[in-house]
């Protein structure tokens, strides 16, 4: 099983979508291993967004991002990383594909919804950023030998 970091940013909780975008990871078979509210400061999202911070537009990321609390999460599954991204859809939520999140719900670059760990070594760093290991939970959802055949767990 892997585990990614999910985060749901202010262009979420400040439309309402939280529910709606927790409904479609629910559904997918993912398990909430972790979730919490918080507000996130500059100091955190230059380490999250360290790639970024040489960007003429990364004033723009911290404000965005810094505008409302948020969600942070931990979903768990086999190939969760890739498959949270899949889900999650490109970058730019006028390019993303329909279907996916920032497909369906989003029409910008910076007001894209979520935030979902690009990789295995991201994820793991991404995860020790944001939650203390007593905050994420280890236990089975009841419809589990519904969602993987038991070759897959
Ligand atoms: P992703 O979130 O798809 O992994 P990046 O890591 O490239 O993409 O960017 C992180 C976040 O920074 C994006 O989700 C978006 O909110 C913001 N961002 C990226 N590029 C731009 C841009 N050109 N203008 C404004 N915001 C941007």
């Amino acid at each position: 099983m892997q585990q990614t970091l999910v985060i749901f940013k202010p262009s979420a909780i400040g439309r309402g979508l939280t529910g709606r975008v927790l409904s479609r990871f629910e559904q997918k078979g993912l398990v909430i291993a972790g979730m919490k509210m918080m507000l996130l400061d500059e100091k955190i999202l230059r380490e999250h967004y360290a790639h970024l911070v040489s960007k003429p537009f990364f004033h723009e990321i911290l404000d965005s991002m810094t505008a409302s609390p948020v969600i942070v999460m931990v979903l768990r599954g086999v190939d969760a990383i890739e498959v949270v991204r899949l889900m999650t859809g490109s970058t730019n939520g006028r390019n993303a594909l329909p279907g996916t999140i920032r497909g369906d719900f989003a029409m910008s670059n910076q007001e894209n919804i979520i935030h979902a760990s690009s990789s295995p070594e991201d994820a793991e760093v991404e995860i020790n950023r944001f939650f203390k290991p007593g905050e994420i939970f280890d236990y089975s959802r009841a419809d589990r030998g519904f969602v993987y055949g038991p070759s897959e767990i």
